[in-house]
């Protein structure tokens, strides 16, 4: 039986529940994704779920597939880029295993919804994206959004970030033929590099492992398809 101390916390959760669901008329969407589409499908990292619970998907999208931003597909951004599929971005994200204090560098920034999802997860993302107009709009969205600790350039990703190397984690969001040896120099060791890798039909998510003797360890996890990285100048 719950004491009154265990009631009163009950309702203060009903409660703020309530008052979230009033405020954000997409929250019991989201937490629907959360439940059928990551945690039902074995994403188990507490942080990755809360973050997926709290980041607001639907004002990543244009207005016009506002209401699919929590379906379980890739979404459309123009400009021949897609938002991933919500179960990838978790997915992506606990393979990154990221912590408090790493930075981290992603390639493709998109949206910036994988971006946002990882500020809220590690002290620093940096972020490159090859189309001028992407970029714009995904830094003037995270900022609108108080995401504060993201920096987004315009430019060429096989080239990596090299002014702030080493990267404690580095995803990709765009399928290169196979990881750019750049981006391995970029990585600390202990590191990873999480990446879609081959051609437009056939993708593979794979996991690069630098160990802490710099040893290299790599192993694929799951068939994916993303769109293909451009090549770089
Ligand atoms: N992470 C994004 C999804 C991005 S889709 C999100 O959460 O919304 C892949 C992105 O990679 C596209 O925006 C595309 O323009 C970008 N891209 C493709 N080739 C690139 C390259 N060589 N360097 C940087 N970005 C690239």
């Amino acid at each position: 039986m719950l004491g009154g101390t265990g009631r009163n916390s009950a309702m203060a959760v009903l409660v703020t529940a309530t008052l979230l669901l009033a405020a954000d008329p997409y929250a019991a969407r989201r937490e629907r994704m959360v439940q059928e589409q990551i945690e039902a499908r074995g994403i188990r990292n507490a942080d990755v779920l809360r973050v997926m619970r709290a980041t607001p998907r639907h004002l990543f999208v244009a207005e016009e597939v506002r209401g699919m931003a929590y379906e379980d597909c890739a979404l459309s951004i123009g400009y021949g880029a897609t938002i991933s599929q919500p179960q990838i971005v978790a997915l992506m994200t606990e393979l990154l295993e990221p912590a408090k204090n790493h930075r981290v560098l992603e390639i493709g920034t998109g949206s910036g919804y994988q971006a946002a999802v990882l500020a809220q997860l590690v002290s620093r993302v940096y972020t490159v994206e090859i189309v001028p107009q992407l970029a714009r709009s995904a830094r003037q969205r995270l900022l609108r959004l108080g995401y504060s600790n993201v920096v987004v350039r315009e430019g060429d990703g096989y080239k990596g970030w090299p002014e702030e190397a080493p990267f404690d984690g580095i995803i990709l969001t765009a399928a290169p033929p196979k990881i750019p040896q750049m981006l391995v120099d970029e990585l600390a060791r202990g590191g990873r590099v999480v990446a879609p890798v081959g051609s437009p039909e056939q993708q593979e998510l794979v996991v690069v492992e630098k160990k802490r003797d710099g040893a290299i360890r790599r192993w694929s996890v799951a068939p994916v398809n993303f769109v293909p990285m451009k090549p770089g100048n």
